[in-house]
């Protein structure tokens, strides 16, 4: 529950990957509503704890949301995902791959994994949920990130 009295139902990304699977309104309706009234039904019976985790609000809860989305261990690496994916594919595959693997993008197989959510939703959606995120970080590790984006030297 928000401090405002509202629910976070599931973030954007999640309910977008889901619909884009099987875009109909059933599925919509097993996959996302469904699991939400019963979440609801059970709190209002049972009191406590949301069966289903919360999501924070703000940056912190978009972060951790697609860290655990995306297989990711660190929030810098959904920055660095975030980012690839506002960016043009040809730009995106000179930048380090966020898996952690020390190549850039273009050459690792993660790469499959974005081109699958570039499929998901546009540059656009996802440059909104950088800039909403960016603010989480000090300006020390956004440095750092901004600089990870620039063309990568890599021994082939
Ligand atoms: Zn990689």
């Amino acid at each position: 529950m928000n401090p405002d009295g509202t629910l976070c139902l599931e973030s954007p990304i999640n309910l977008l990957g889901k619909l884009s699977a099987k875009p109909d309104l059933l599925q919509f309706a097993e996959s996302c509503l469904i699991p939400y009234l019963y979440c609801v039904s059970h709190k209002l019976k049972n009191g406590g704890k949301f069966l289903f985790g919360e999501l924070a609000h703000g940056p912190k809860g978009i972060l951790d949301d697609y860290k655990q989305l995306w297989g990711l261990q660190s929030p810098e690496q959904v920055w660095m995902v975030l980012n690839a994916m506002k960016s043009h594919k040809r730009e995106a595959n000179k930048m380090l791959c966020p898996c952690g693997c020390g190549k850039r993008l273009g050459v690792c197989s993660y790469n499959r994994y974005l081109a699958r959510l570039r499929k998901i939703a546009p540059r656009n959606y996802y440059k909104k949920q950088l800039d909403q995120v960016t603010p989480y970080f000090p300006q020390s590790t956004l440095k750092k990130l901004k600089k990870y984006s620039k063309r990568v030297q890599v021994i082939e």
